[in-house]
Order: structure tokens, then C-alpha cells, then sequence
């Protein structure tokens, strides 16, 4: 696919825009993915060395079953399916095993996905018995004329699918059963716990300019009621739109409902794209009959960095004034990919076909 990159940053300058052109070979090949594990209090002085060791080669080897799918040519779609299967299986975080416990000791999951080349989506919320909950997500969208299923009725449909079944048991670890004892014991709120670790996902864009959205959780520790959460609500923890950008997010979920944070996101960003290029239009030069010298086409144009950033962090930061915490990835069509989070840390990674490769844990890094 062929596709001009102009750079601008406030006001545009044509001929330093045509300088920043890409070759159309390089376009070719241009992939990009990032991943979350959680976003809360995560601070230095709360994580052993062995444990932030721990958590860093698990993104990496998240971060890289995406890159090498996107690397050789493979979709979007497969990349965060793969990179999310690979957090939910390791019980260092909050989604598959390791998930956290409702009220009743029991585990309910939640998932969502979205491809953003047609907007289809799958979510499943408050299951139990599929392993591998994004799965799940992933047949409710390619498998069921629906978006969302829940509880026995989904789980049913995953079996139906002839997903990979596990016992209930399947997802309790020692540390996750420890948490909600302390929960219930109301040694600790439920708010405090969680606030240290989260839920998994993946936000990607493929070397055809595809973009694909996940994301999977156990929730809330001590959750109870049928509590569900953003992850599985397309629009709220999801959303992918090959026109303007693909976004997950983690943290407290209902505050990321109430503002629909994934979908505010990419809305904000597909309005101030032709804005912007209206804008960069204006400084193109005119000739002498008063006409523009040169066109600015959509298909040669990108949001800059810091477009893009400050429309995530300001909707971040709106959530925020509401009371909510947490942080979103979110990768753009132009390759792209920007985290924004208002808690001290995030375990969060990314990495594209400009050999970007990098994992992080707290904020300051
Ligand atoms: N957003 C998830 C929920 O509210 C929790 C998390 O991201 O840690 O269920």
C-alpha cells in the first residue's frame, strides 16, 4: 500500500513535509504492536528485583509472539490473539491464569476484541471454563452472528466451539486466593489490592495497515453481582478503527465505561485528522491565479506524536477528573503506538518494524 508520510508538527511546511517522505517499500513492511499488563500502584519499592525481571521477560516474550506474526506478514488480528493467549497463560497477570477472585471465590472472566478493518468485534463477560478467554472473544466475532455473550450461555457457545476447556480451578494461584482472603478478611480494600496488577492486552497494526484491539481480565478482586467490567465492552476497554487507531485499556472499569474511553479516543482522533490536513493545507503556497500549488491528500498525512498523545491524555485525564484511574496503548494507521496512564506505573511494551523493542514497568521510564 502506498502511503506518504507527511509529518507536522502545529504548522506545516511543504517542502520539509516532502522531505520526510517514506519510501513506499519501507511503507510496505511498517508494523507496530504494543501490550499492557495492568496499571496501578506500581512502584519500585513494591516489586522485588526478581519479580520486575520476572514481569519484564514476560512482556518481552508477549511483545515478541506479536512481532514475529506482524514480522512475517501476519494479520493484526492474529498478532494480539497470540500476544494476549501469552499473558493470560502466565499467572504473573490478572487475565486466564492468575486471575483475581470474585466475592464467592469463584473466577469470572471477561474479553473483548475488534478489527478495525471492518469494525466487527467479540466480547465475552463473566465466563468461566475456557482457557484462553480472548479465544473466546475472537469466535463470538468470527463464529456468532453477536458482539457480546455472558455467563452460561457463553461458556456454553465456547464449548460448542470446541475451545480448550479447564477445570474451575484452573486459574487460582496462591497469591490471587491470598488476595481475596484478605479481602474478605477486609484487611485490605479491594481497590488496594488491585491497584498493583491488572488485566492483559494488545493493540497492533499490520503490514497492510490493519488494526486490531484486545483485551482480557479477571476484573476486580472480591468483585460480586454480576460486576462487569470496561475489558469486555467494545468502545469502553476496546475499540479498533482502521481510520484513526486501535486502543486498550486497564484500570478501574467503571470510570473507563462512563466515558467510553477506547471509542472517545479514536473518535477524537479520526475528527482532528482532516482538521489538521484542512490546516496543513492552508500553508502550502498558492500561485498566481490563487490556487494551492499542491494538494495535501489524506492518504499522505499523519497526526504527529504529540497530536496523538494529547488527545489520549486528555481523555485519560477526563476520566481521571471523574475519579477513575488506569492507562490505555493505543497504535495508530500511521504506525504509531502511545501509552497514557495516570497511575505511578504500567507494565506495558512495544515494538515495530523500525526496530523499536522496549518493555516498561513504572512511569518515569
Ligand atoms: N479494567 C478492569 C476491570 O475494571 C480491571 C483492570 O484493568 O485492572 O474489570
Amino acid at each position: 500500500m502506498m502511503r506518504y508520510i507527511l509529518t507536522m508538527l502545529g504548522m506545516i511546511s511543504l517542502p520539509s513535509a516532502l522531505a520526510a517522505q517514506t519510501s513506499p517499500a519501507d511503507e510496505d513492511a511498517a508494523w507496530s504492536i504494543a501490550i499492557h499488563g495492568g496499571a496501578g500502584t506500581i512502584k519500585r519499592e513494591n516489586i522485588t528485583p526478581e519479580k520486575d525481571a520476572e514481569i519484564r521477560a514476560a512482556l518481552a516474550k508477549a511483545l515478541e509472539t506479536g512481532s514475529k506474526i506482524l514480522r512475517d506478514g501476519g494479520s493484526a488480528m492474529d498478532a494480539i490473539t497470540a500476544t494476549i493467549m501469552v499473558m493470560e497463560d502466565n499467572p504473573n497477570f490478572n487475565a486466564g491464569k492468575g486471575a483475581v477472585f470474585t466475592w464467592d471465590k469463584t473466577n469470572e472472566l471477561d474479553s473483548s476484541i475488534m478489527d478495525g478493518s471492518d469494525r466487527s468485534a467479540g466480547a465475552a463477560a463473566g465466563i468461566n471454563g475456557t482457557k484462553n478467554p480472548i479465544l473466546l472473544a475472537r469466535a463470538v466475532k468470527d463464529k456468532s452472528p453477536h458482539v457480546m455473550l455472558s455467563g452460561a450461555g457463553a461458556n456454553q457457545f465456547s464449548r460448542e466451539q470446541g475451545l480448550e476447556q479447564v477445570s474451575p480451578d484452573y486459574y487460582a494461584t496462591s497469591r490471587r486466593l491470598e488476595q481475596i482472603e484478605r479481602v474478605l478478611a477486609k484487611e485490605v480494600s479491594a481497590k488496594d489490592i488491585d491497584y498493583k496488577f491488572g488485566t492483559v492486552g494488545a493493540v497492533a497494526m499490520d503490514s497492510n495497515g490493519n488494526m486490531a484491539a484486545g483485551t482480557s481480565t479477571g476484573g476486580m478482586t472480591g468483585k460480586r453481582w454480576g460486576r462487569i467490567g470496561d475489558s469486555p465492552i467494545i468502545g469502553a476497554g476496546t475499540y479498533a478503527d482502521d481510520r484513526a487507531c486501535a486502543v486498550s485499556a486497564t484500570g478501574s472499569g467503571e470510570y473507563f465505561i462512563r466515558v467510553g474511553v477506547a471509542h472517545e479516543i479514536c473518535t477524537r482522533i479520526r475528527m482532528r485528522w482532516p482538521v489538521a490536513i484542512e490546516e496543513a493545507q492552508k500553508t502550502v503556497p498558492k500561485d498566481a491565479d490563487g490556487n494551492y500549488t499542491y494538494a495535501i491528500h489524506a492518504s499522505e498525512f499523519m497526526l504527529s506524536d504529540e497530536d496523538v498523545q494529547k488527545i489520549a491524555d486528555s481523555v485519560i485525564g477526563e476520566m481521571g477528573d471523574l475519579g477513575g484511574t488506569g492507562g490505555i496503548i493505543l497504535a495508530t494507521p500511521w504506525g504509531q503506538t502511545i501509552y497514557s496512564f495516570n497511575t505511578p506505573g504500567m507494565y506495558r511494551g512495544r515494538a515495530d518494524s523500525e526496530g523499536e523493542k522496549s518493555v516498561g514497568i513504572y512511569g518515569d521510564e
